[in-house]
């Protein structure tokens, strides 16, 4: 007979069955709950639609073990590890930097213990987070002083609020950038408690429309990084030297949004515009802010490094709290530094740069030998490509670099339903998409990754 919604029973009764007491012995209460109250749900949307659906059978083992298996996918973790092959090393959605091993070791041996965090082992006396990285930073790029926020975002906000709060800020036409995730200069300058001056133009300042707008109210002159954009052509932006010389003549402080900020110079990999932060520092900018995720290749961490006086205020500021960097990301920042001295090379441990530095030649050999291996397992359709890699991460935009992708094509399977099917693997294989097939960028890719790619292709070359 024809089910109607008078027929939908109730969950309480639901929950009374003792099949379902079992699925709540399992579970919980409220998980079994939710899975009854979603299966009710999709019936009566089916009734009133006019879809004649199939009761099952409530009191059945059945139903209790498709209910049991409903909580089970619903208590799947949700963050989880995926293979990074869209050929963009610094990918914010894919978590941006994976870090090196003494990084993660480091995050594993502060979580499992307690640590002297806050405490100093040589006085037995309350000591200060700030100081397990500040010598490390300090040494790496020749500041005075540094601190660590949470991310660079809360590094530029404290950095403002910490010296503009209730002044002006003059910042380029031209610099006035928007990142992803609603981080816009203007409004975080705003946020601040500072009064944004813009001078200039959209592409081209010079050091005396800085001048100009200096008065008695102005207590930063603001550089950033245009990261995520390019303007080519007619341009001009003072040099670093002339703005410090203006900063100082008039006893307001130059501060710079280097957003990615690079420890190493990057030219040898093909990335000559990426100035380094020691060198920047040297031609007289009072403050820096730079991410620890981005091509630092550490945790997520926003670090200030500079004057001794400004940062000593930043640290004392009353939002330092709020914006603090946790234990992990300090331990994972601190190792990930320590990487950056020798006996280590940077270049050779930190996974950003070895994928940033590896030789085409490497990237071609793990090309063909997922081709090989795909073939292998009876995968027809696949087929080697030259291919651009990208930084991504807001950094470098119109960089590209040499790589080498596997292209994927299976009959009567759009290539849209191919990078869904690779997502919903046990290990999600993340590719893109060009000219209609899918594209696994191998200079994302690390060698020991390649066996869950083979298995994710062949499972679904099966179907
Ligand atoms: C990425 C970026 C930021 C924000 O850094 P987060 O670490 O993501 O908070 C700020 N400014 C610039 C110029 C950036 O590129």
């Amino acid at each position: 007979m024809q089910k109607t919604l008078s027929d939908l029973p109730q969950i309480q009764t639901l929950l009374g069955l003792p099949t379902i007491a079992d699925v709540i012995a399992r579970f919980s209460h409220a998980e079994t709950a939710d899975a009854l109250r979603e299966i009710i749900a999709g019936l009566r949307a089916d009734l009133r639609a006019g879809r004649a659906p199939l009761f099952p059978d409530f009191q059945s083992m059945e139903f209790a073990e498709a209910l049991s298996a409903r909580i089970e996918v619903a208590r799947a973790p949700s963050l989880t590890p995926v293979i990074n092959a869209t050929g963009i090393l610094i990918h914010t959605n894919l978590g941006r930097a994976r870090m090196a091993p003494q990084a993660i070791a480091a995050m594993q041996a502060t979580g499992a213990a307690a640590s002297n965090l806050e405490f100093d082992l040589a006085t037995g006396k309350r000591g200060s987070r700030h100081s397990h990285v500040e010598h490390l930073i300090c040494t790496l790029t020749g500041a005075e002083a540094a601190v660590v926020v949470n991310n660079c975002a809360a590094a530029v906000l404290l950095g403002l609020m910490g010296t503009a709060n209730g002044r002006s800020v003059v910042a380029s036409r031209g610099e006035l950038i928007e990142i992803g995730g609603s981080f816009r200069l203007p409004d975080v300058i705003a946020q601040s408690g500072a009064t944004l001056r813009e001078v200039g133009t959209t592409n081209k300042t010079r050091v005396d429309d800085y001048a100009r707008a200096i008065d008695a109210d102005t207590a930063v002159l603001l550089k950033s990084h245009t990261s995520n954009f390019k303007i080519v052509g007619f341009t001009a932006a003072p040099d670093r030297r002339d703005l410090a010389r203006l900063a100082a003549q008039h006893d307001v402080i130059l501060m710079e949004d280097l957003g990615s900020g690079v420890l190493i110079d990057l030219s040898p990999y093909g990335l000559p515009d990426e100035p380094v932060v020691a060198d920047i520092l040297k031609s007289g900018v009072d403050l820096v802010m730079f991410s620890g995720d981005k091509l630092l290749g550490g945790p997520q961490a926003g670090i200030i490094a500079g004057r001794a006086d400004i940062v000593a205020d930043l640290k004392a500021h009353p939002l330092m709290r709020a914006l603090r960097v946790d234990k992990s990301s300090l331990a994972a920042l601190e190792a990930t530094l320590r990487l950056y001295l020798p006996p280590f090379d940077p270049v050779q441990t930190i996974p950003v740069l070895q994928m940033l530095s590896a030789p085409l030649a490497q990237v071609e050999s793990r090309a063909i030998t997922l081709t090989d291996a795909l073939t292998a397992k009876g995968v027809s359709g696949v087929a080697l490509h030259e291919s651009a890699a990208y930084v991504g991460g807001g950094s470098l935009p119109d960089q590209a670099l040499p790589s080498f992708a596997v292209s994927l094509r299976m009959p009567d399977v759009s290539a849209q339903k191919l990078t869904a099917a690779l997502r919903a693997q046990k290990t999600p294989v993340i590719g893109r998409i060009e000219r209609d097939q899918v594209m696994l960028d191998m200079r994302t890719v690390w060698d020991a990754e390649l066996p869950a790619i083979v298995a994710a292709v062949e499972q679904i070359n099966r179907r």
